[in-house]
């Protein structure tokens, strides 16, 4: 537990020019500044500094690298893999910046770089307004939309990198660069993908769409191969307004489901119908057609509903390990994985999450984004979640390692960065594919020194 403090006579010039918390070992709130949201990763840094302007980042990103020391880039903190947390070195926790600012005219929402998902859903419906995000409200708007970002609106209005037109960041020399189409169009290509390699951004604005209400919420199924090959047709078949995402987990202790469900494995499907609301009674009937249907709730609900469903069963706190995999199509041999891996879901809070990434997700080309896996049809989330450290190793850690290699042979090259965990570091190459010499050529421009390093590397 022990953390070398750093010099007085250095922090003195930075509390001189952040305006914002500067947390240390000590502090009477260090112990809940230093947790991260998955909470295998139980680290002491030096120093916690949560800035309220760019001003503070800016501040921060000099100390760190003037004084060679190791810096963490927190957005929401939902890094599986831990990178929003280090030992001895600075975190930067960008959750004091949280200001949005819609333009319905312009249908562009810009959003400071510690908001959240809920954030971003409230100020936009206000507005009736929407954007593709992710599907649990508490995650960062940082690390999903620098990785790529997939949810609900995906196959309709594309990844959340797609819907980023420009984006604030600052470079690890301290400069502070507006990144668009037209200037530094280049960071923002890397940006769109490439994770938080290439600097700190401060600020993402996004296109939006008229989306309010939906048609939304999970239809639950017993666990069996033949609705998951339902759902690839469903899928296959369906205008692009149908965003529905397959789950395999175990029975949730909800009301519309029937108690002899609960804990049991079962595989669902989360519906977002985003069209027209006379065509709702048609998705409920090709839903009805997947299999037995053992619970449902499907209604009209508000977009920032569905975005909440997951909430209440990942809090902060519990113990993650992940894994993902890309597949063109669902192949046979993965859905057999879903079903054997699926028998064996270690808890109520573990989940296999199969999102559609066809439709406009494809309409981009590979190198147009540093997010470069436009040939995929679907990416598989493993994350298995426990609530205490015990058994770790042995239940999420070997469960979700078996079941990868298992879905290996049915799956592309590499996988998503953002599924990805700590001991991923090796598969950043295939990760990028063709874009990865690309972003090596720009992390050699922007940040020669690597000190952006803790996230899913590319090393200058
Ligand atoms: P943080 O831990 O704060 O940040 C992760 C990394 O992102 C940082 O280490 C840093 O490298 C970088 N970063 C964060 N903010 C910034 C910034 N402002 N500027 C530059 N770099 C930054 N992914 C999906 O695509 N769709 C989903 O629906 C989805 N659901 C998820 C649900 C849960 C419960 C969890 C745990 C993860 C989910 N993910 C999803 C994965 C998610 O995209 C990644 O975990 C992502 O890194 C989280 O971003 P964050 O800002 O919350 O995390």
């Amino acid at each position: 537990t022990y953390t070398p403090a750093l010099d007085d006579k250095l922090l003195e010039g930075l509390q001189g020019a952040v305006r914002g918390d500067i947390v240390q070992p000590g502090d009477p709130d260090y112990d809940e500044a230093r947790k991260v949201y998955n909470a295998m990763h139980d680290k002491r840094p030096a120093i916690i500094v949560r800035p309220v302007d760019v001003g503070d980042v800016v501040a921060t990103v000099d100390f760190a690298r003037e004084r060679d020391l190791l810096l963490a880039v927190r957005g929401g903190s939902h890094s599986v893999s831990g990178y929003g947390t280090c030992d001895g070195g600075v975190v930067l926790d960008l959750g004091r910046m949280r200001g949005i600012r819609i333009d319905p005219q312009a249908r562009t929402a810009r959003a400071e770089g510690g908001c959240t998902w809920a954030d971003v859903n409230h100020a936009t419906h206000a507005f009736g307004l929407a954007t593709t995000g992710g599907i649990v409200s508490s995650t960062g708007v940082g690390g999903l939309t620098t990785g790529g970002g997939m949810g609900y609106l995906a196959r309709r209005y594309g990844l959340v990198c797609d819907n980023l037109v420009s984006a604030d960041l600052v470079s690890a020399d301290g400069s502070f660069l507006t990144c668009t189409e037209e200037c530094n169009a280049d960071l923002l290509w890397a940006v769109r993908g490439g994770g938080g390699n290439f600097g700190v951004v401060t600020s993402f604005e996004y296109r939006l769409y008229p989306v309010a209400d939906i048609l939304g919420g999970p239809t639950f199924y017993p666990l069996d191969g033949d609705v998951m090959r339902g759902y690839r047709e469903l899928i296959a078949g369906s205008d692009e307004k149908l965003g529905a995402v397959l789950v395999v987990a175990l029975g949730p202790p909800v009301p519309f489901l029937p108690e002899r469900w609960h804990g049991r494995p079962l595989c669902g499907v989360v519906t977002c119908w985003s069209g027209p609301e006379d065509e709702d009674d048609e998705v409920r009937a090709r839903l009805a057609e997947l299999g037995p249907v053992v619970g449902q709730y499907l209604e009209r609900i508000p977009y920032p509903v569905i975005n909440t469903l997951f909430d209440e069963l990942l809090p902060a706190g519990l113990f993650h390990y992940w894994k993902g995999t890309f597949s063109q199509g669902l192949p046979d041999g993965a859905i057999d994985a879903y079903v054997d891996y699926g028998a064996t879901t270690p808890t109520i809070q573990s989940a296999t999450v199969v999102f559609p990434i066809d439709g406009a997700c494809h309409r981009v080309g590979p190198q147009e984004t540093a997010f470069t896996y436009r040939d995929a049809d679907f990416a598989t989330a493993l994350s298995p979640t426990l609530p205490t450290r015990a058994d770790c190793e042995a239940t999420t850690v070997g469960w979700a390692r078996a079941f990868a290699a298992a879905l290996e042979p049915h799956s592309l090259e590499g996988g998503y960065v953002n599924f990805m965990d700590h001991d991923d570091q090796g598969r950043v190459r295939a990760n990028y594919r063709e874009n990865y010499d690309r972003l090596t050529t720009m992390k050699r421009r922007y940040d020669p020194g690597n000190l952006f390093r803790l996230n899913h590397n590319i090393t200058p």
